[in-house]
């Protein structure tokens, strides 16, 4: 493809605000949107990074299932340019002044904010979701960069006496260069959650998002070029995991990896790089979230927010959030109120009012169905939802599954035990305060919990026991950028966010001065 006809193409993208001229463009195209890697400051065509069309995955919409683009699967030379290019960058970058990056970050951020609406249509088609979270999501990214923009405005560095003869103090130099890679379910939000980071605390990078979503992580290399953000600092290149990520977390010239996505993926970013003792490595992965329903939240002042906060919890973004509560545990003196009420209200919000998106691919469609008829299967009741049809490629009607609520699953089912990651949720019954924690802790996850009591005592004694790196207190998915985000256990190692960022992105080193 020529550069003009990419250049065309690309402001028919920027020119859709709103779903249905969205929607009119991919249908009027003969042929699906090809994206391009962004490398050294520019768009590369398939040709130029060395992919010929065999190497080529072909992206579809969710909700109604047609093709809306092709991404090269970058292979590992084309990978290793991109590195390359990063590396290249690197020692003017990480010594460009605090205030001239937060000035070029600063700028991303407001040029994301102009384009609100063209990121939220557009992640909503690629991913399924729904608008409103969509931009949601969008304002999320735009915090990611004013956020980290200003946060290195404003940096200390610790300082320490040795008994008078000397004093010591902790000095950061940028990492080096690094790989980010995200995960499908909020494709912009988390790309920048890592890209923001890096680039302010002085890093270069290679990014790659989700070979399932892939588009607004393109639309934004045009972001980086406009906000002048200097050829090579940030690039981005599509594929997928077996060949594009795996040559990307392996290369010798990447410092450091901040990855966020499944257990298994990280498990295997861990064996490629064992031997790359000084490689960062932040893992963001896996969770089977637990929410805890004590007898005193069912009250009726409080009882409605209970409901409405375990259902958002279950449901947002079709259940496709590493923090969702899937594992629902309800005092049993309040068990069969809660499985009423709380079944009344997912089915007016989210069903009749049709509040949840379509689940991100054909692939994850299917993974769900099985759960789903494994449930059966095993004759869970089913109080919402059941298991959906099986679907061929070649269907265009999207991938929909009904908010799914499931009570009698066995302890050991694997519906209790895997991460689903869809619009599927359990309810358990539980005894006392001693069982709760011990049934919330029995995983081999440990992101999130959700407690919900209107028990001060019990926020405390409750909450400082489960095992998750993050518990929500009466609500959930409040987040302020600064606190530690991460999990325990196989949920992850490292924590990102405000100076936890800074040691994902920066070496230390401790200096000692002597008084003489
Ligand atoms: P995934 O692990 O399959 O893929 C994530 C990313 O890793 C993709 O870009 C993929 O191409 C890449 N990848 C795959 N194999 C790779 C390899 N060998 N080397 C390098 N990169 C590789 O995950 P997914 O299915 O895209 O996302 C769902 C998972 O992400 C869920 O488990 C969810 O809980 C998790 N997640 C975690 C968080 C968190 O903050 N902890 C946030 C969102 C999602």
């Amino acid at each position: 493809m020529s550069s003009s006809t990419s250049d065309r193409r690309l402001s028919e993208l920027w020119s859709c605000v709103t779903l249905d001229e969205a929607s009119s463009l991919i249908d009027s195209t003969s042929s699906p949107f090809s994206l391009q890697n962004f490398v050294g400051g520019q768009y590369i065509a398939p040709h130029d990074s060395l992919t010929n069309s065999s190497q080529h995955i072909t992206s579809f919409e969710p909700k109604t299932g047609r093709p809306i683009y092709t991404l090269p699967c970058t292979q590992p030379h084309a990978v290793e340019a991109a590195i390359k290019a990063a590396k290249a960058a690197f020692p003017s970058w990480s010594k460009t002044a605090r205030a001239e990056r937060s000035a070029i970050l600063w700028k991303v951020s407001e040029l994301l904010q102009q384009n609100r609406e063209v990121f939220a249509i557009w992640e909503s088609i690629d991913q399924g979701k729904t608008l409103d979270r969509a931009r949601v999501e969008v304002d999320r990214a735009i915090s990611n960069f004013s956020y980290f923009s200003t946060f290195i405005l404003h940096e200390q560095t610790a300082a320490r006496m040795v008994d008078g003869v000397a004093l010591t103090y902790e000095h950061r130099s940028p990492a080096g260069v690094f790989a980010l890679i995200s995960p499908w379910n909020m494709p912009l939000f988390l790309l920048t959650w890592k890209i923001a980071p890096c680039l302010a605390f002085g890093c270069t990078a290679v990014a790659k998002p989700s070979e399932v979503t892939s588009m607004t992580a393109f639309l934004l290399g045009d972001i980086f070029q406009k906000a002048g953000v200097p050829p090579g600092v940030i690039n981005i290149i599509f594929g997928d995991g077996a060949t594009t990520g795996a040559a990307l977390v392996a290369s010798p010239l990447i410092n450091g990896v901040s990855f966020t996505g499944g257990t298994q993926t990280g498990i295997a970013i861990r064996r490629l790089t064992a031997h790359q003792i000084g490689k960062h490595l932040s893992l963001e992965l896996g969770g089977k979230n637990p929410t805890l329903v004590f007898a005193d939240s069912m009250v009726p002042s409080v009882r409605e927010r209970t409901i409405r906060v375990a259902a958002m919890a279950a449901f947002e973004n079709q259940g496709e959030i590493c923090l969702c509560g899937s594992r629902i545990y309800v005092e049993k003196s309040v068990y069969n109120d809660f499985v009423r009420d709380f079944t009344a209200y997912v089915r007016e919000k989210y069903v009749l009012k049709q509040t949840v998106g379509a689940v991100a691919s054909l692939q994850h469609y299917d993974k769900i169905r099985r759960y789903l008829e494994l449930a059966a299967e095993q004759k869970a009741t089913f109080h919402l939802g059941g298991a959906p049809p099986t679907l061929n490629e070649d269907e265009a009607q999207g991938y929909w599954i009904e908010p799914t609520i499931l009570t009698d699953v066995a302890k050991n089912s694997a519906i209790q035990i895997d991460e689903i990651f869809g619009p599927v949720v359990t309810i358990t019954p539980f005894d006392n305060e001693q069982e709760a924690i011990q049934l919330a802790n029995d995983s081999e996850y440990g992101l999130a919990a959700i407690l919900l009591t209107t028990d001060g005592a019990r926020m405390r004694r409750v909450g400082e026991q489960l095992e998750a790196g993050l518990v929500w207190v009466n609500c959930w998915l409040v987040r302020e950028l600064g606190t530690p985000f991460g999990g325990m256990k196989n949920s992850g190692t490292g924590r990102e966010g405000g100076e936890h960022s800074r040691d994902v992105f920066t070496v230390v080193r401790t200096l000692h001065l002597p008084a003489y």
